[in-house]
């Protein structure tokens, strides 16, 4: 066994809410947020885009990305400030099938991990250092999907996010971090340049790893012994089904 490979830190959150309710398993608490946030920035971390990372080599010195999957109102009300107090960008992973109307998603509505309304997004997508990916149209686990199906998914989430923002999107998130070989091709063939997974990855950059913060984060070192970085170096499960 040689050294780990090194990355670039990537970490994926979802929602993160001022106040995690009893029995909350899912909102990430912000002052758990903002203490990594601390933690980077006392180090001199600089944020970069994952367009910028398929620029550049995997492991980049003092450089992280945060990115946000889904899309809460919250990256707006509890992030976006957090984020902007440390000069932090952010890529923000949305599915815009539920945003694509002005209604908010009955399901999420009023709750502390309501989803975007359109308006909520356009206005995330304006601030700054935000860089906007796909996730899906409507967050199907891509690996499920037949291949019309998945190319629609891959298709119309681009075009309803690039008529949104008025930018190229160049990312995508896997739903629930599943992909297998067909679905990266899909993803090459809509015209991604990248695309990000959970903890596993084919080793190129559409399917490059994320981690996922433990809950709550306390310092640096119980971040990495938790996710077996030491510092940023990790073992990467080779692709999933
Ligand atoms: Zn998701």
């Amino acid at each position: 066994m040689g050294d780990p490979v090194r990355y670039t830190p990537i970490f994926c959150f979802h929602s993160v809410v001022e106040n995690v309710a009893p029995g909350d398993g899912f909102g990430y608490p912000a002052a758990g947020f903002e203490r990594l946030l601390d933690w980077f920035s006392r180090r001199e971390y600089r944020t970069m885009t994952l367009d910028e990372y398929s620029a550049s080599p995997r492991f980049s010195p003092k450089r992280v990305i945060f990115t946000f999957d889904d899309g809460y109102s919250n990256f707006n009300t509890v992030v976006s400030p957090l984020l902007e107090k440390h000069g932090f960008g952010a890529t923000l992973y949305t599915y815009p099938g539920f945003h694509v109307g002005d209604e908010r998603s009955s399901g999420a509505a009023g709750g502390p991990h309501a989803l975007f309304t359109k308006e909520e997004f356009v206005e995330a997508a304006s601030r700054p250092g935000v860089e906007v990916g796909a996730h899906g149209l409507s967050h199907e686990n891509f690996t499920e999907l037949d291949a019309e199906e998945l190319d629609a998914e891959l298709a119309e989430s681009k075009k309803i996010l690039e008529d949104l923002t008025g930018r190229e999107i160049r990312t995508v998130a896997y739903p629930r971090g599943r992909f297998n070989s067909r679905c990266v091709k899909a993803v090459v063939k809509a015209g991604y340049s990248t695309a990000v997974s959970g903890d596993s990855s084919d080793g190129s950059l559409f399917s490059i790893p994320r981690i996922a913060p433990p809950l709550p984060f306390s310092e640096g070192k119980t971040l990495f012994k938790a996710s077996g970085l030491s510092p940023f170096a990790r073992k990467i499960r080779t692709k999933n089904t």
